[in-house]
Formats: C-alpha cells, sequence, structure tokens
C-alpha cells in the first residue's frame, strides 16, 4: 500500500502548490467559511492549511489518512494507475511524500483529534486542542525523496505558484475568506493575500472577488456570461475585445467549481472572439460551466486539470454561443 501510495503521489504531488490544490479544495469541500493557508520556504519546509469546516470524526480520521491501505495496486498496476481517479487519495498521498499532521474537530465533537504520518505509516491518533475545523501540517516535502525535491524550483517561484493556485481556488469559492502567508521567517509572518468572504447574488459576490483578484479594471470591462444550454450551465465574466491580453495568463475556467487549463474550453473562448481579436491577443475572462458529474470526467489528470466532457460539441457550442451573444448584446 506504501508503494501505491508513493506511485499515487507522484501524479498529484509534483510540487507544493498541487499539495495546497488539494488541501484547500478539501476545505471547501468541507464547508469552510474561511481558509488559512501558510507556507514556508516555498512550501518545500512547511505547507499549512487551517478551516472551520465541518471537520473529520476522529473515527474516520485513520481511514481518511489511509483509504487505500488494503488496495492491491502493486507494481505492475503502473498502467491501469493513470485512469484509477484520485478521489480519496490526496491525504494518503501526502503522508507519502512528507511529513503529515491533520488534526480535526468534528462539529459537535467534544474534543479534537490529531494524527500524524511519518514515513507513509499512520501514527496512532491523539487528542488534541483546536476550537473547530481542521488543520492539515505537511513538512518537509520530497526530503525523503531527493531526486524528486531537485526537481522543485526556487522558494520564490514554488511560493509564487503556490498563490497563483489559491487566487485560482479563491475565484470559484468567492463566500469562502482566505489568508495566505508566508511564514518562512518564524518571527516576522508575511501576509500575502487577505479576502474577505464575498455575500449577495452570484454576479455580485463573484464581481467583487474578481475585482479583488484581478483588479478594478478587469471588472469595468467585463460583460456577465449567463447561458445554458440542455442543463449545462455556464456563467462568469469575460473582458470585451478592447480588454484583451497579450498573454493567456488571464483566462480562468472551472469546471463545477474546479480550475481546469481545458483545451476544448480554451479553443471555444478563442473561437468565440475569433472575428475580434488577432491572433496574439487573448480574451481575459473567469468562466465557468456547471453540468451533471455524470456528463463530465474531471479525473483524467489530475495534475494537468483537463478534463473530458461526455458531450464535447454541446458544450463548445454553449461556451461559444453564450459569449457571441453576450458580445454581441455589447455591440460587437
Ligand atoms: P477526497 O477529497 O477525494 O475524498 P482526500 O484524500 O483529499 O480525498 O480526503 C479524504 C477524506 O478526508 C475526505 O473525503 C474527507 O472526508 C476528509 N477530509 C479531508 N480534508 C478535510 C477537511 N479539511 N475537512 C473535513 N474533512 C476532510
Ligand atoms: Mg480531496
Amino acid at each position: 500500500a506504501a508503494a501505491a501510495n508513493r506511485i499515487a503521489a507522484g501524479e498529484v504531488v509534483e510540487r507544493p502548490a498541487s499539495a495546497v490544490k488539494e488541501l484547500v479544495e478539501n476545505a471547501i469541500d468541507a464547508g469552510a467559511r474561511r481558509v488559512d493557508v501558510a507556507y514556508a520556504d516555498g512550501g518545500k519546509r512547511l505547507i499549512r492549511v487551517e478551516d472551520d469546516g465541518h471537520g473529520i470524526p476522529a473515527d474516520e480520521l485513520p481511514l481518511a489518512l489511509q483509504r487505500h491501505a488494503t488496495s492491491k495496486i502493486d507494481g505492475s498496476d503502473l498502467v491501469n494507475i493513470l485512469t484509477f481517479g484520485f478521489r480519496g487519495e490526496a491525504l494518503p498521498s501526502l503522508g507519502a511524500v512528507g511529513r503529515l499532521t491533520v488534526t480535526s474537530r468534528a462539529r459537535g465533537a467534544s474534543e479534537a483529534v490529531c494524527l500524524g504520518v511519518r514515513g507513509g505509516n499512520a501514527e496512532p491518533p491523539r487528542p488534541a486542542a483546536l476550537a473547530r475545523g481542521t488543520v492539515v501540517e505537511l513538512e518537509g516535502l520530497f526530503t525523503a525523496t531527493p531526486a524528486r525535491l531537485k526537481f522543485l524550483r526556487s522558494d520564490r517561484a514554488e511560493a509564487q505558484a503556490i498563490g497563483e493556485t489559491l487566487r485560482r481556488l479563491a475565484m470559484a469559492a468567492p463566500g469562502v475568506a482566505f489568508t495566505l502567508t508566508d511564514r518562512s521567517d518564524p518571527d516576522s509572518p508575511r501576509e500575502i493575500l487577505r479576502l474577505d468572504a464575498e455575500s449577495g447574488d452570484l454576479f455580485d459576490a463573484l464581481g467583487n472577488r474578481l475585482r479583488a483578484l484581478l483588479g478594478p479594471d478587469f471588472l469595468a470591462n467585463a460583460l456577465r456570461i449567463d447561458a445554458e444550454r440542455e442543463g449545462v450551465a455556464l456563467t462568469g465574466y469575460a473582458a470585451l475585445p478592447t480588454y484583451s491580453r497579450g498573454s493567456a495568463v488571464t483566462q480562468h475556467l472551472f469546471v463545477n467549481g474546479r480550475p481546469v487549463r481545458d483545451k476544448l474550453l480554451l479553443g471555444a473562448l478563442r473561437a468565440a472572439y475569433a472575428d475580434l481579436l488577432s491572433r496574439d491577443r487573448h480574451p481575459a475572462a473567469a468562466l465557468f460551466v456547471d453540468l451533471d458529474p455524470e456528463q463530465v470526467d474531471v479525473n483524467v489528470h489530475p495534475a494537468k486539470a483537463e478534463v473530458r466532457f461526455r458531450d464535447p460539441g454541446l458544450v463548445r457550442g454553449l461556451v461559444v454561443g453564450g459569449l457571441r451573444q453576450a458580445l454581441a448584446g455589447a455591440g460587437h
């Protein structure tokens, strides 16, 4: 099982930012209203994610960390693991690549419980002090695998990637407050990001979150997108052609609340602006596609964030059509 976790870990955790992604997604899944992320040395020395979500019941904590402890996957299944899907694999994977400590207090529980994973093996749970929610700490990422450690970039670059990952996740959860703190120097923690929880209707909350993340210019030059086709919804904001950028980093795409970089969606976005922009310009956008989970496979590539739609033509048509309609409405 430890071997299986290390293989899976290679897919899920390629750098500190991927660990942050898994942990913050878990916090959001747990209904957190605030999520505090901290790191030291670009996340190599420490990644810490604290949330006020529903917590993990003491009797489920060992299970959450060892879900695939009895899995039959061994070295001969290296091919199959690519299609395995990584549901329930994040925490075990993190326990395989660093010193993992999870402290949690389930709603209504009289005390918190803490569980450490050392060298891939879970220690016995012990009582701990925590008012609510969950704290996950990952220390010494890849120190047991120096070859993996060598592939990481500078602390600065890894910290940058953590920031980008958190900003993307925060975009999809405007109702949740976030902080990001660099704790490399224990004597003077540095706040990198602070986002208040946004309220109001979907467009107000998203608009305010986008203003906080992308600056007021984007929102002032963006159209509301609100379209639907055969049960697939497209919402968000897309920039007027006059507010295009020379880089694609301003294109933020989400499927069922998860950040993706998907060729089909990026192509549809480009196609919608094809007659309005030259090839070297990229429309800025924050777009959310929501559909029945049965209609999409988001586990194609856990690390690369690609998806596979059951009906690609429908999704493409919705994105191109929804954007063109909004652009036409604005006189383009
Ligand atoms: P997955 O998210 O795919 O279920 P994970 O390995 O990321 O798998 O987490 C395993 C389980 O641990 C989750 O299903 C959830 O029950 C629990 N869990 C993990 N993180 C949290 C958290 N921050 N708050 C509450 N429960 C959590
Ligand atoms: Mg998870």
